[in-house]
């Protein structure tokens, strides 16, 4: 079993292509993610407060895919060649140095692509089950914050 923190990272990814299936491309931009053990935080960019039924799809979605257990894929490649490939939306709000050239891109397929370098589970099944905890719309900054446990 992978630990805690892979598990519950990798639930953000999850997380982030359920939040934009139900709230649609407007949510696509990423501000930032927190994980402490099992408590997971994706905040996005967002224009509004969802609703309590869009929560509950969002979580309802991510389970959803979670036990479908598909292959989290990783793929290694020049910066040039990932852009080619996936465009922007593999891209957070937070810019990823020039510098760097090389990407690791992690593909859940028809559901999220992200640039990031941390560690994964290899399939959604190993992430368990979330909990969405708490969400917050932050109107002033235009900010949407999803917390959740990973159960
Ligand atoms: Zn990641």
């Amino acid at each position: 079993m992978p630990n805690m923190e892979v598990r519950t990272h990798t639930a953000l990814h999850v997380l982030k292509g359920a939040v934009v299936k139900v709230l649609g491309n407007e949510a696509k931009w990423t501000a930032s993610v927190y994980v402490d053990g099992n408590h997971g935080r994706l905040t996005v960019k967002f224009n509004r407060k969802p609703s309590n039924e869009e929560i509950k799809e969002i979580e309802e979605l991510t389970n959803r895919k979670i036990r479908e257990n598909v292959p989290i894929k990783i793929y290694d490649l020049p910066r040039e060649e990932a852009e080619k490939r996936f465009g922007e939306d593999m891209y957070d709000l937070f810019p990823i140095p020039e510098s760097i050239r090389n990407l690791k891109v992690v593909v859940i397929e028809d559901w999220n692509v992200n640039a990031c370098n941390k560690e994964h589970t290899e399939f959604t099944g190993e992430i368990g089950e979330i909990k969405i905890k708490k969400v917050r719309f932050r109107k002033s900054k235009n900010l949407l914050e999803i917390s959740f446990d990973v159960i």
